[in-house]
């Protein structure tokens, strides 16, 4: 990764765990750019078109499958959901954070097609508290909160792979670990130096 792009970050942790909410937080800063993926789950009360998701038929998605338009896929939950390649490239060249939430199979997809991308995990509390906000937020008929619950602690399981993980119980104390980990990865010393090594000899040669 060069000196002046954007940094990728992926969000995952199980269904419920507060990564939409942290991630809007986080979106609160311009220079952060959320990833719209792809999706065949039906839009949820006030989801919207090209904000939450692009949602699409099987076809579509399949389609977009076999145009290589996918910078990752999985099957989450009986669904596709996938990220855009396009859009994510193209935002880190023009210098932006681009923030992925997306769950643990396809933060591995990112991390070996993108081994710079900062891997982010966010835990609940317990698991009492995760089934609390997950039938809290009403968004899910009763089966489908319990599949997402029996398929927490797998997910859970896949923690050693991530850089960095954020326990979200007190929410403003989540968003500010969460940015201060953003800041840090800012000021990492790039793979490939080069850019920021150039720049001091310029200036000593007077150009
Ligand atoms: P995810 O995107 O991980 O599935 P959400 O962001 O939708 O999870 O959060 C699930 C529910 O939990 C929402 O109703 C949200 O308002 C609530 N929530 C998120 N973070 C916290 C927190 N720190 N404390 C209490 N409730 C929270
Ligand atoms: P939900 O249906 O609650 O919006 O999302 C279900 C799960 O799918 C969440 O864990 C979310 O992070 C994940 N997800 C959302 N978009 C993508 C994506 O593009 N790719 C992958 N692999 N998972 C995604």
């Amino acid at each position: 990764m060069s000196h002046n792009k954007g940094r990728l970050f992926v969000i995952s942790g199980p269904s419920g765990t507060g990564k939409g909410t942290i991630c809007a937080e986080i979106l609160k800063d311009i220079n952060n750019e959320f990833s719209v993926s792809m999706t065949t789950r039906a839009p949820r009360e006030g989801e919207v078109h090209g904000r939450e998701y692009y949602f699409v038929s099987h076809e579509e998605f399949v389609l977009n499958i076999e145009k290589g338009n996918f910078l990752e896929y999985a099957t989450v939950f009986d669904n596709y959901y996938g990220t855009p390649k396009d859009m994510v490239i193209k935002r880190l060249e023009k210098g932006r954070n681009v923030i992925l939430d997306i769950d643990v199979q396809g933060g591995l997809q990112v991390k070996s097609a993108m081994p710079e991308a900062v891997l982010i995990f966010i835990l609940p509390p317990s698991l009492a508290e995760l089934r609390r906000r997950l039938e809290g937020r009403g968004t899910e008929t009763s089966d489908v909160v319990e599949k997402r619950l029996a398929k927490a602690v797998n997910e859970i399981r896949f923690i050693g792979e991530y850089d960095y993980y954020v326990v979200n119980d007190d929410l403003g104390a989540a968003v500010d670990l969460v940015k201060s980990i953003m800041a840090s990865e800012a000021s990492r010393v790039p793979e490939k130096v080069l850019p920021i090594i150039r720049k001091y000899e310029k200036e000593q040669k007077g150009e």
